[in-house]
């Protein structure tokens, strides 16, 4: 099953119809695979081809999309939502979040690598564990460089 065929089987059994605003956001996301994009972000795609889609239709949108889990919902404490595909088969949990407190990038990480404190916490409080979200806060490769290069500079002269 392709993820569009996935997609209009989740508006399908919701009792929702396949209007072309409801595609064309879910295609930006799915076609974007790894970005996180912010409804405002959406917005300035979708405009470029569809200038009579609003902004309050994409939240509209998005919305209906969170609830029939057709997307998942991220805060990255940026002030703004952000939205990712929810159904990824290969993957029975979460990614994690790599989020960059210099220049706002998110990356992904997709190995679980918790299954050891899962089975710990599944063990000790008697608790089945479905999923989770995990992000890490710090300072992203291009970053670090960008910043070692300045410090050479500096010592240099
Ligand atoms: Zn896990
Ligand atoms: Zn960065
Ligand atoms: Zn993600």
């Amino acid at each position: 099953m392709t993820n569009f065929e996935i997609f209009k089987e989740k508006l399908n059994n919701a009792g929702y119809k396949l209007t072309t605003q409801r595609r064309v956001v879910f295609e930006i996301i799915n076609s974007n695979e790894g970005k996180h994009f912010s409804p405002e972000e959406i917005y300035e795609i979708v405009k470029i081809k569809h200038p009579e889609i609003g902004l309050a239709t994409i939240y509209r949108t998005l919305k209906l999309f969170e609830k029939i889990d057709i997307v998942y919902k991220l805060n990255f404490n940026d002030g703004c939502s952000r939205f990712e595909l929810s159904h990824v088969e290969d993957e029975a949990h979460r990614h994690h979040h790599l989020v960059c407190q210099v220049c706002g990038k998110i990356e992904e990480v997709k190995i679980d690598l918790l299954q050891d404190l899962e089975k710990i916490i599944e063990d000790e409080y008697d608790f089945s564990i479905h999923n989770h979200t995990l992000k890490f806060y710090g300072i992203c490769s291009d970053c670090k460089n960008r910043r070692k290069k300045c410090k050479k500079e500096t010592t240099e002269n």
